[in-house]
């Protein structure tokens, strides 16, 4: 069951308004079983909308719309849906009531460019009975065009209360679709794929590589013609993923990295304090975005210049002066030096050199050091990490947060991971 979308505005081709209703109408579509072929965007043109409606609609079995559909002179997509179809415009009654009924309702005075809306192509159907909301869908030579106002709040609503169960009553898709996310940590994005790619030969099955930097996100969307046939494909696929990959995957789906440590320390009633130099508090920023983070967050030190990391997490002078800031020592001591001064069971620290300046042949950008201490041990690790400054700082920040994961679900003190010197 193949369609399109057509997303109407000079807003969106202009690069002002970021066309989030495409976007959600792709995702909810592709969940309930039908393939979007292609997603086009065009400005307020009557001939450029009707040329490429009348394309999709030689085409696709159904077509979406998205704006244009509201009283201003610049809506346009009735009168561009009545010329593609060869249809005139007609007067819908039952819109001129409605409308008419709100200017009462809501006291206004009566505005007679609302009346446009009412103007739709012979043949349209209302798609919601009782607001003045636009909207209306069209049968129109076995095929299905559904045409959508563009307020985001109005399309989604319209999509999933209206489309998406006319199109399952008129143009039923046939198959069942189970989709998931997985959000690893720590691999790249070939040596994933290298695990995979036996199982993209599964004719049900697509899987997508997506590098979200630093994490590597990988979608599996499982197509097939019964709910027992899905559901059989994708477990198969679901213990492959989780065998290759098991300790590398930090979540599912909407999952944050720093939410999935916030719950370990939650049900660990566990406490965390974290001390950065290179991040810049960018650790101690993400982990305070989550609700609830004051249970174990104790707190943040940005030691940016030696004296701070002396001054605030006692790293002694010498080690300063003998090893430099971006040292396993000094990692050890800003690790081990916030944790004892704040009395939490962990410390995280970060020492680096984000760039673009600041490397030597030795210590060249991109050399972080990361310490970890907790009551079992405090221990440093060297890395090498790719990228202009703020990929080093989010690798960095992505990497702390990890290995705390790391360590809270699977006890492992040092993980392996990718960039590890
Ligand atoms: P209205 O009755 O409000 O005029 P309409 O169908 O004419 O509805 P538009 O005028 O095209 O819709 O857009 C209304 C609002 O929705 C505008 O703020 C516009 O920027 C926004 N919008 C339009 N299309 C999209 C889209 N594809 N994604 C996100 N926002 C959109
Ligand atoms: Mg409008």
């Amino acid at each position: 069951m193949n369609g399109a979308i057509l997303a109407v505005g000079n807003e969106l081709v202009q690069g002002r308004v970021f066309n989030t209703n495409s976007f959600l109408a792709a995702r909810e579509l592709l969940l309930h079983g039908y393939e979007v072929r292609e997603i086009l965007t065009v400005p307020d043109d009557l001939s450029l909308i009707e040329a490429r409606l009348r394309d999709f609609l030689s085409r696709y079995l159904f077509c979406l719309v998205s704006g244009g559909l509201g009283p201003t002179t610049d809506d346009i997509t009735n009168e561009a849906v009545a010329r593609a179809l060869g249809k005139p415009l007609v007067t819908n009654e039952e819109m001129v009531r409605r409308i008419k009924e709100r200017e009462r309702a809501q006291n206004l005075p009566h505005n007679p460019l609302r009346l446009r809306m009412a103007e739709l192509p012979e043949g349209a159907r209302l798609l919601t009975n009782t607001r003045a909301m636009a909207g209306y869908y069209l049968e129109f030579e076995g095929k299905l065009l559904f045409c959508l106002p563009g307020v985001p709040q109005e399309f989604e609503y319209l999509l999933k209360k209206k489309v998406l169960p006319l199109l399952e009553e008129k143009l039923p898709a046939g198959v069942v679709v189970i989709s998931r996310l997985y959000k690893i940590f720590g691999l790249r994005e070939a040596d994933i794929n290298l695990k995979l790619k036996d199982l993209e030969k599964m004719p049900e099955v697509t899987i997508g590589y997506y590098p979200v930097l630093p994490e590597i996100h990988v979608s599996v969307l499982v197509k097939a013609s019964s709910k027992e046939r899905a559901e059989e494909v994708f477990s198969q696929i679901d213990e492959t993923i989780q065998a290759a990959f098991g300790p590398y995957i930090f979540g599912l789906e909407e999952d944050l990295l720093e939410a999935v440590i916030g719950r370990l320390l939650v049900e660990r009633k566990e406490t965390l304090a974290v001390a950065e130099s290179c991040t810049g508090g960018l650790i101690a920023s993400r982990i305070t975005r989550v609700p609830g983070s004051s249970a174990y967050f104790e707190r943040g030190v940005v030691t940016y210049s030696n004296e701070a990391k002396k001054e605030l997490l006692g790293v002694p002078e010498e080690i300063l002066a003998t090893y430099g800031a971006v040292s396993e020592p000094v990692a050890l001591a800003m690790a081990e030096g916030v944790r004892r001064l704040s009395r939490t069971d962990y410390g995280l620290s970060v020492t680096g050199i984000a760039g673009p300046t600041g490397g030597t042949p030795e210590k060249p950008v991109g050399t972080v050091w990361i310490g970890f201490s907790c009551k079992e041990a405090t221990v440093a690790r060297c890395f090498r990490f790719p990228g202009d400054r703020h990929l080093v700082q989010d690798y960095a920040a992505g990497t702390a947060l990890d290995w705390l994961r790391r360590y809270l679900h699977y006890g492992t003190l040092v993980p392996g991971y990718q960039f590890a010197c």
